[in-house]
Order: structure tokens, then C-alpha cells, then sequence
């Protein structure tokens, strides 16, 4: 798009997953100039680590997640986007114009002025470290029996047969974990301290093998501590608050739920007022948070309903944002 270059603008986005991608595809066919800053080496996210078919993408029903963030990183090498791979932001001032950015990239810094600033960080798996504080927890570790990563189960489903299994969580992935486990031919202990909150379909699915046997459901449970056996693990089930059951498994996997990747914004005194609710950044319709100039996609700001469709359309949102509030 021709814009004069008065007009065209700079804009740091911090994360380089699908809504990252998104949004500095738009900003660059809306005629600006998109800096990507990513932790990672590579752009794609969290969609990297999920090799297998995302059934949820409109026009690729056959596609997984893998695939689908090569193409969406290909789409951005062959666009006017600029890419920091392995950079942070190690420094952000205010000034009449914006953002004065200091990134850093392999050990050197660069300098950026940028009007406006787009975070797209995502989430992180929360996993073992949630129980630290409880009984056995350090030879529970040491054991090597306990998986946090969500598809980490999916590596070599017949070595799960015969086996017995606990999935600690209530969630969707929680209820997929256990699916794929039962179906791989485990028992599985499906230990929910709330009552089940996944998908209506799944559920389902979940209830039918527990009829059959597959998966012991255990509600409103929580794992109070560990006991490591010779082989194997003893997990202390608390219904109520009182210690009412060992339960022996194989192996534990930790489906818990994710947090937003947030914190590193609280070393930035130009950000301690912004707008959170437990570290997810809070943003208007137009992805707008509270701190002039400063923006929040995917993820990070979608505690609720997070998906590949939902962050690629908050990068179009944001992106347009921008333009409008300039233009
Ligand atoms: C197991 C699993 C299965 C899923 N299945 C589906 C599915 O089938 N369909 C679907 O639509 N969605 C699915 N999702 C959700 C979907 O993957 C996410 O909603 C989407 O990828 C989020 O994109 P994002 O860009 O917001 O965040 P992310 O993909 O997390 O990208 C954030 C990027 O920011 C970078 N970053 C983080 N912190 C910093 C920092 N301080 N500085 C610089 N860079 C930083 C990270 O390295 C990363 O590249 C699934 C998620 C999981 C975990």
C-alpha cells in the first residue's frame, strides 16, 4: 500500500505465534512496518509442538498445527516484516512519539522508536512445579514418572498398554489426554479437583469409556501427596479434605491449564499500571489495553476461548486498530 512515510509507522510486536504473524501481516499490507520480537529461534509458537491435525481450521480440515505454523511463518519471510529471532525486549522508555524499545538479540542490543507496541507472548504449561509443597513431591520428581508437556503422552502410545495412569486436571486437554491414553490401551484415573469442565463432545466420549471400564472418574478430588514405590507411584487422593484413598499408577501426567506469559512487562515501570486479571492483560474489543499505545493479542489477553482462529483474528483487529488510530 502506498503510504507516505510520514504515515507509516513501526510497530514492535513481542512474540512471533499466530497472532504475533497475524498482526504483522496486516500492519505491513496496511502499509507499516511490523518488528517481530521472539523469544524463540524460530517464528510458530506454540502451534510447533503440536503435531497433530487441528480440526478447527476453516478450509484445512487435514492440516496439523505443525503445518499450519510453517505456512503461517512462511507468509511472513515472503512480507515487509522485520524479524528478531532469540530477542527479548530488554528495555522500554515513553517518548513524545511512542515506545523507545532497547531489544536484545544473541547478546547485542538494538535500539527502536515504535508508536505502538503489540504484545503476543501466549502461554506456558503449568506443570509439576504446582505441587511442590506437597508430601513426596521430591522423590515423586526424581522418579521421572511425572509429565507436564501436553501432547508428551502422544510419543509412543503402545507403551502405554497395560499400564495405569493418572491425568490430573478437569480441562479439555485433561479429557483428551485421558481419551488417547484409554484408547492406547491404559486404565485411566482422571482426578478432577473441580467437576469435569471440558468440551460437551469429549466428555462424552470420556463417559462412554468409563462405562466400559477404561477411565475411573474421580470428581471434586484432590492429590494431597506422593509415595514413590519400587515401581511405579502412590498418589494420596483427598475428598472433602480428609486423606481417602492411595491410588497406585504407572505414571502421572499434569493437565492443569496454562498462565499467561506476562511477568516480564513488571520489570517495565512504563507498564506497572496495566490492566491484568490473574496475569491474562485485559484489552477492549479493538485489543486496546489501558496504557496509551500499547496493545494485547492471542493469548496472553484470551484467558477463555484461546485458539489458532481467535489469535489470528486478534492480530487483524490489532493491526487495524493501529491504522485507524493514525491514519
Ligand atoms: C496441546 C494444545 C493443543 C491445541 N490444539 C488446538 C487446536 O486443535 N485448534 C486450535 O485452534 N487451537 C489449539 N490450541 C491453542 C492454540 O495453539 C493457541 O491458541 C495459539 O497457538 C496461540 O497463539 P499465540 O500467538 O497467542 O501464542 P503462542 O503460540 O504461545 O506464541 C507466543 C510467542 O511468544 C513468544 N514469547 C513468549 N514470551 C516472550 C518474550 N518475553 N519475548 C519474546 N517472545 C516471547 C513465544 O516464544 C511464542 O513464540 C492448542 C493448544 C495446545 C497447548
Amino acid at each position: 500500500m502506498g503510504k507516505s512515510l510520514a504515515m507509516r509507522m513501526t510497530v514492535g510486536i513481542i512474540g512471533g505465534g499466530a497472532a504475533g504473524m497475524s498482526c504483522a501481516l496486516w500492519l505491513s499490507q496496511l502499509g507499516h512496518q511490523p518488528v517481530i520480537i521472539e523469544r524463540g529461534g524460530t517464528l510458530g509458537g506454540q502451534l510447533l509442538a503440536i503435531n497433530r491435525v487441528n480440526r478447527w481450521m476453516l478450509g484445512f480440515p487435514d492440516i496439523t498445527s505443525v503445518e499450519l505454523a510453517h505456512r503461517f511463518a512462511d507468509h511472513i519471510f515472503h512480507s515487509a516484516v522485520t524479524i528478531h529471532p532469540n530477542s527479548v525486549l530488554a528495555g522500554v522508555e515513553t517518548c513524545a512519539d511512542g515506545y523507545q524499545l532497547n531489544i536484545q538479540s544473541d547478546g547485542q542490543n538494538h535500539r527502536l522508536a515504535a508508536p505502538a507496541l503489540v504484545v503476543a507472548t501466549g502461554v506456558r504449561v503449568l506443570g509439576a512445579e504446582m505441587f511442590t509443597d506437597l508430601p513426596g513431591f521430591g522423590s515423586a520428581q526424581q522418579s521421572g514418572l511425572l509429565g507436564a508437556y501436553p501432547l508428551g503422552h502422544l510419543d509412543y502410545p503402545p507403551y502405554w498398554e497395560g499400564q495405569s495412569i493418572a491425568v490430573i486436571g478437569a480441562g479439555d486437554n485433561a479429557h483428551f489426554t485421558a481419551k488417547d491414553l484409554a484408547l492406547a490401551g491404559a486404565h485411566v484415573h482422571l482426578v478432577m479437583r473441580s467437576q469435569a469442565k471440558a468440551q460437551t463432545q469429549i466428555r462424552t466420549e470420556i463417559s462412554l469409556l468409563s462405562h466400559e471400564g477404561r477411565i475411573t472418574l474421580h470428581e471434586q478430588t484432590v492429590l494431597a501427596g506422593f509415595k514413590p514405590e519400587q515401581h511405579g507411584l502412590c498418589l494420596a487422593l483427598s475428598k472433602d479434605g480428609k486423606t481417602s484413598q492411595w491410588l497406585r499408577v504407572d505414571r502421572v501426567f499434569f493437565r492443569i491449564g496454562f498462565a499467561a506469559n506476562s511477568e516480564f512487562l513488571t520489570q517495565f515501570g512504563v507498564f506497572s499500571g496495566l490492566n491484568q486479571q490473574a496475569g491474562y492483560i485485559i484489552t477492549d474489543s479493538a485489543k486496546r489495553t489501558n496504557i496509551p499505545g500499547l496493545y494485547a493479542i492471542g493469548d496472553v489477553a484470551n484467558p477463555k476461548h484461546p485458539s489458532v482462529a481467535a489469535a489470528l483474528a486478534d492480530g487483524a483487529l490489532a493491526a487495524q486498530s493501529i491504522e485507524k488510530g493514525t491514519a
